[in-house]
């Protein structure tokens, strides 16, 4: 099957992010995660994967400890730091265990016992990290989206812990597609599940006490999770916090306290290079606002066709969730969605419907493609 069919024509060549086009085995993925990753980043992988930095072997087979992979994971951090501007003050971890380890690691390293944390719920993954929390801590939920999680609760109505150890909330639900407009203003550390948003814009780190993300959207391969801790949360872990877990030990061990994994750190520092060569997050901002409000024009546009039913302000950029006018057609959709080239758009499990996740690695061109394919689609259904 030649998939290009489902491309615009002539996509833009050299080291552009949407040369995958032109690489006919290539289809259009739109998943949620383990997501898109930029084709120039899987060439250098693949070219590299022998003989790495002319050792004779994979970065796989190196030791963690030897200098060539020091200094690459040094470099993977350097420039994650300078993408995100990462002031001094912080830390920043590369941990196994994806997100889910860390719904555990943030009540066990930021909270006593007895104090009380203060979570948001607005979807499936605060949901999540809210009842991981209950094993270790009182959590409070200071506001709760309810019900059908299409919008985010004013800071307003959140009814916060005096003294609380901190504030948790998802900045992006991959499932619903609902995303903050704003970041809390709160007294209390702010804790953020960036998993789905991470490196999709800039954003001010100083803001938050702790950021966190899994690597298997904008990142890299899944396994990996980078912490960004500011130092005075640090050097409080309860004691019976896992040494994997525990990120006073796993900072002043370079995140080597054991082997870490070190394929994806590998692979995250290329494709924060790909960031950098691409205009660095004001470059993934004005890509990724751009292809986001195509797809939302063309479900509105769509005279009740397609529809998605977040609140406008908290359209998510990453995840666009959209219905058909009748269930019987989704089916019909998916299918001839990948016969053109464009997969993983069935939405979760748990809500049906569709979804396009519209990643950092998703060119304009794959959205343009699926726009194109979506009004036909219209055309011919509706
Ligand atoms: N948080 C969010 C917002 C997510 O999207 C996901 C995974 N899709 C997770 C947490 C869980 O991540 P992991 O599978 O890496 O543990």
């Amino acid at each position: 099957m030649n998939r290009t069919a489902a491309g615009p024509g002539s996509p833009a060549a050299g080291n552009q992010p949407n040369r995958h086009l032109e690489v006919n085995v290539r289809v259009l993925n739109f998943s949620a995660g383990p997501g898109v990753l930029p084709l120039e980043v899987l060439e250098q992988a693949r070219d590299e994967m022998l003989d790495w930095k002319g050792g004779g072997m994979s970065v796989m087979e190196v030791s963690h400890r030897g200098k060539a992979f020091v200094a690459c994971a040094a470099e993977a951090e350097a420039d994650l730091r300078e993408l995100l501007a990462v002031p001094a003050n912080y830390k920043v971890l590369f941990l196994q265990g994806g997100a889910t380890a860390q719904f555990a690691a943030i009540p066990l390293n930021l909270a006593t016992p007895g104090q009380v944390v203060d979570y948001v719920n607005t979807g499936s993954w605060s949901k999540k990290a809210i009842s991981e929390a209950q094993r270790y801590s009182t959590v409070n939920v200071a506001a709760d989206a309810g019900g059908k999680y299409t919008d985010v609760p004013a800071q307003s109505t959140w009814k916060l812990t005096p003294g609380a150890a901190y504030l948790h909330y998802t900045p992006n639900e991959t499932i619903g597609g609902v995303e903050f407009p704003f970041v809390p203003d709160v007294p209390v550390p702010l804790v953020a599940d960036m998993s789905s948003t991470i490196l999709s814009r800039p954003i001010d780190v100083s803001r938050f006490g702790l950021i966190y993300g899994g690597a298997q959207k904008n990142i890299g391969p899944s396994g990996l999770c980078v912490v960004i801790v500011r130092d005075d949360l640090l050097g409080k872990p309860r004691h019976e916090t896992p040494v994997v877990l525990d990120y006073t030990q796993m900072a002043a061990d370079g995140s080597m306290n054991n082997t870490p994994p070190t394929f994806g750190w590998y692979f995250a520092g290329l494709v924060f290079k790909w960031i950098k060569r691409n205009g660095g997050l004001a470059g993934m901002a004005a890509r990724n606002r751009a292809k986001a409000e195509k797809l939302y024009a063309a479900i509105d546009g769509s005279g009740g066709f397609y529809s998605n039913p977040v609140a406008v302000p908290a359209r998510s950029w990453m995840n666009v969730p959209f219905t058909l006018p009748k269930p019987e057609l989704d089916k019909v959709f998916l299918d001839e969605a990948k016969k053109a080239g464009l997969v993983n758009l069935e939405g979760h499990r748990s809500v049906g419907g569709m979804r396009a996740s519209l990643y950092n690695a998703m060119s304009p061109e794959g959205v343009d493609a699926l726009v194109a394919f979506m009004h036909e689609f219209a055309r011919r259904n509706g």
